[in-house]
């Protein structure tokens, strides 16, 4: 087993196939479209073979969660709020709208987009920060549809304690 594994971007991927002819373990070639984490031994061939750019080598491990000073997140916190607030103006001033908002959607769109760039720099949306497997695992113990998918993922994405 490498220090990474494939995936592919289904929605960049030409289905050209360049992967499948030169994957040496046949993890490319799964029924789903997706590449197979328990076949693949991250040799990255199957990547640098790809003309669409279309597979990222992820690292088994991610990098260790840079420790956030609280007085920085909360000021992040706020920025969000504000956004937030931001995105409610604007959803008001698309329902009053008579043109076709373009220029509406397009600012709520942004404002998404650093929402969640903040929340990232504030420790959430990392798949190996502590925030997110505590979320997979209150979402495997309310035993739902998604519950083994959040299993899985915890399998797969190591924490950094
Ligand atoms: S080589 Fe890239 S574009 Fe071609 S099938 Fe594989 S992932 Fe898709
Ligand atoms: S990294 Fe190597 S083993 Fe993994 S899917 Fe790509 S070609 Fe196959």
């Amino acid at each position: 087993m490498g220090k990474s594994h494939a995936y592919r971007n289904l929605k960049l991927c030409s289905k050209d196939c360049l992967c499948l002819f030169v994957c040496p373990t046949g993890a490319t070639n799964n029924e789903t479209g997706q590449i197979d984490f328990d076949k693949c031994i991250g040799c990255g061939a199957c990547a640098a073979a790809c003309p669409a750019k279309a597979i990222t080598m992820i690292p088994n491990v991610m990098p260790k969660q840079q420790p956030k000073n609280p007085s920085v997140i909360n000021q992040i916190f706020k920025v969000v709020d504000s956004k937030i607030d931001e995105i409610k103006i604007l959803n008001h001033l698309l329902k009053e709208n008579k043109e076709d908002g373009r220029l509406i959607k397009t600012l709520i769109h942004s404002n998404k987009v650093m929402i969640e760039d903040l929340l990232r720099e504030a420790g959430y949306m990392l798949p190996q920060s502590q925030n997110t497997h505590e979320f997979l695992k209150l979402i495997k113990e309310t035993g739902g549809s998604s519950a083994h998918i959040a299993q899985e993922l915890l399998d797969k994405i190591k924490v950094n304690e």
